[in-house]
C-alpha cells in the first residue's frame, strides 16, 4: 500500500516511534529512522527493517530540539530515499514536578522537543508534499493533549500546542491531497513510562508490578496499555485512502482515559 512512499519518523530507535516505524515498512514505505541510542543498536534495528520488510531504511542522528538539524534530516530522506511523504512527530520527553520546582531548562527543552519539532518538521516536509500533491502528517500526541495531569506542566502545554497546531496545518492544505492528523495514546508500556513506573514504585515503596496496576487505575478504565503495534497500525489506516478525508483530528486510543 505504501511502496514507493517515503516516512520520517522522529524518535523510532524506541519504543512507539520503532513500532510505528516497522509498520509503515511493513506496509512498504522506505523509512528514515531517527532517535538517540546505542550506534550498534540503532544500525542493528536499521538493518533489521530493510531485511524483515524488504524496504530501504536510512537512519538521521539529528536532535529534535535543533531546527537545522530537523531540515538537514528532511532533506537526507529526500535525497537518499526519494521523497518525503509521510512525516510521523513522534519524538518525545518527559519531565514530572510542581510548577513552582519545574526546572526552566526541562520546560525549554520539553517545548522544543514535543512542540516545536512539530512545527519545524511540519515546515520542512510541507514543500516536498505540495510538490506530489500527496502527504500525510502524523503527530504523535497524548492523551495530555485533551486533558491534563498534575506535575507535568511542559508536557501537557506542548501536547495541547500538538493539537491546536495539527488542526492549522490540516486547515492549510485541506484542499490538497495533504493530510495532518494527531493520534493521542494513554498510557502505553514504553522507556518514557518505564520510567514513571519506576519512580511511583520508589515513592511509595511498592512493586514495580503494583506501580503499573496503579499508574493503570489511576486513567485507563480499560486497565490495559496500548501497543505501539496498535498505534502503527492506526498510522498506517492514516496513510490510507479511508483516511483521505480525516483532517485535524485527534484520535485517542487510551482505553477510555478521555471519555471519563
Ligand atoms: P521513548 O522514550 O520510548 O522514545 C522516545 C524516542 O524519542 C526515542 O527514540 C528517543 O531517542 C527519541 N528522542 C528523545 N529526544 C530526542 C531528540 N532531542 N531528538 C531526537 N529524538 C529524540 O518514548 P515513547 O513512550 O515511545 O514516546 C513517543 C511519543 O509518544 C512521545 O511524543 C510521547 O510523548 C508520546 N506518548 C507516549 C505515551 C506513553 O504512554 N508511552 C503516551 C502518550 C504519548
Amino acid at each position: 500500500m505504501l511502496k514507493g512512499k517515503t516516512a520520517i519518523v522522529t524518535g523510532s530507535t524506541s519504543g512507539i516511534g520503532l513500532g510505528i516505524a516497522r509498520k509503515l515498512a511493513a506496509a512498504g514505505a522506505d523509512i528514515m529512522l531517527n532517535g538517540f541510542g546505542d550506534a550498534a543498536e540503532i544500525e542493528a534495528v536499521r538493518r533489521a527493517v530493510e531485511t524483515d520488510y524488504g524496504v530501504r531504511a536510512l537512519y538521521s542522528a539529528a536532535d529534535m530540539s535543533k531546527p537545522d538539524q530537523i531540515a538537514d534530516m528532511v532533506a537526507a530522506a529526500s535525497a537518499g530515499l526519494g521523497g518525503a511523504d509521510i512525516l510521523v512527530n513522534n519524538a518525545g520527553i518527559q519531565h514530572t514536578a510542581r510548577v513552582e520546582d519545574f526546572p526552566a531548562e526541562r520546560w525549554e527543552t520539553i517545548i522544543a522537543i514535543n512542540l516545536s519539532a512539530v512545527f519545524y518538521g511540519s515546515q520542512a516536509v510541507l514543500p516536498h508534499m505540495k510538490a506530489r500533491n500527496w502527504g500525510r502528517i502524523i503527530n504523535i500526541a497524548s492523551a495530555h493533549g485533551l486533558v491534563a495531569s498534575a506535575q507535568k506542566a511542559a508536557y501537557v502545554a506542548a501536547k495541547h500546542g500538538v493539537v491546536g497546531l495539527t488542526k492549522v496545518v490540516a486547515l492549510e492544505n485541506a484542499e490538497t491531497n495533504i493530510t495532518c492528523n494527531a493520534i493521542c495514546p494513554g498510557w502505553v508500556l514504553t522507556p518514557l513510562v518505564q520510567k514513571q513506573i519506576d519512580a511511583l514504585a520508589a515513592r511509595e515503596n511498592i512493586s514495580v508490578q503494583e506501580a503499573q496496576v496503579r499508574l493503570l487505575s489511576e486513567k485507563q478504565p480499560s486497565k490495559q496499555f496500548t501497543t505501539p503495534e496498535q498505534l502503527g497500525d492506526l498510522a498506517v489506516f492514516l496513510c490510507g485512502d479511508a483516511a483521505a478525508n480525516i483532517r485535524g483530528a485527534s484520535l485517542s486510543v487510551d482505553g477510555g482515559w478521555t471519555a471519563q
